[in-house]
């Protein structure tokens, strides 16, 4: 079956408008380069349902466009790698995935994860109702659409380390950063506003760090700054300065 790949649909810029809790602290700007992105997106990766359920503009558009603000100001080639979207109604049975935290898997419990990144050129998994949570910022720090594509910006450099494609003059800051904060956090000291499921591997600590950097920034820059700063450097944003002055 041949179909055509759709990009943003026109309703598009109000849905995003409607459902991202971020859209109005953006910049005009900023906003135009979102929708850019999210069209892009929309046409050239496949999306699919999983058995079950049906795409409509709004799920498609609200992923997308959580997935376009990761890679504002980072070029879309970032995402080479994700070939497709498989977009579940609800939390994803564990049925013939691997059970227990292996990488890429968000997991609300031992049977059901949240979303999935598929290890080198596989897809996506989401949970609708979790990305739907996530772009409204239902609880804070949350975002399984930035988790799951910032593994997919990690596998960009080879293994899933939490060591995405780094500009040169940040690689060694990144490393003794990050290092320190998840050493403490293997050790059960708390490093708020991580969360200990960051503790879980490399890979995971890079997730979680992308949704606190840009889901609880102001937090993030005044307990860990180091780890701000070089989050910063590489996605090339300030989510802190943009909640604040919103
Ligand atoms: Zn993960």
């Amino acid at each position: 079956m041949i179909f055509r790949r759709t990009g943003l649909p026109p309703a598009g810029p109000a849905i995003v408008a409607e459902h991202l809790a971020v859209w109005p602290s953006l910049s005009r700007d900023e906003q135009e380069r979102l929708l850019a992105i999210t069209d892009e997106l929309l046409a050239r990766k496949n999306w699919e349902a999983a058995k079950g359920f049906a795409l409509d503009d709004v799920v498609r558009v609200v992923i997308a466009a959580q997935a376009a603000l990761l890679v504002l100001e980072l070029d879309t080639d970032h995402y080479r790698l994700v070939s497709g979207i498989i977009v579940h109604p609800s939390t994803l049975q564990a049925t013939g995935l691997a059970a227990g935290p292996s990488t890429g898997t968000v997991q609300a419990d031992r049977l059901a994860v949240l979303g999935l990144a598929q290890g080198g050129r596989g897809p996506i998994a989401l949970a609708w109702d979790q990305s739907l949570a996530g772009a409204y910022r239902s609880e804070r720090g949350h975002n399984v659409v930035l988790h799951e594509f910032a593994h997919k910006l990690d596998m960009l450099g080879g293994d899933v380390n939490g060591t995405p494609l780094l500009p040169r003059d940040v690689q060694a800051d990144w490393k003794r950063v990050c290092t320190g904060v998840y050493r403490d956090l293997e050790r059960g000291i708390p490093r708020f506003p991580m969360r200990w499921y960051g503790a879980t591997n490399p890979g995971e600590f890079f997730a979680v760090a992308t949704e606190v950097f840009f889901e609880q920034p102001v937090e993030l820059q005044e307990n860990e700054p180091e780890l701000y700063d070089v989050l910063q450097r590489f996605y090339r944003q300030d989510p802190a300065a943009r909640e604040l002055a919103a």
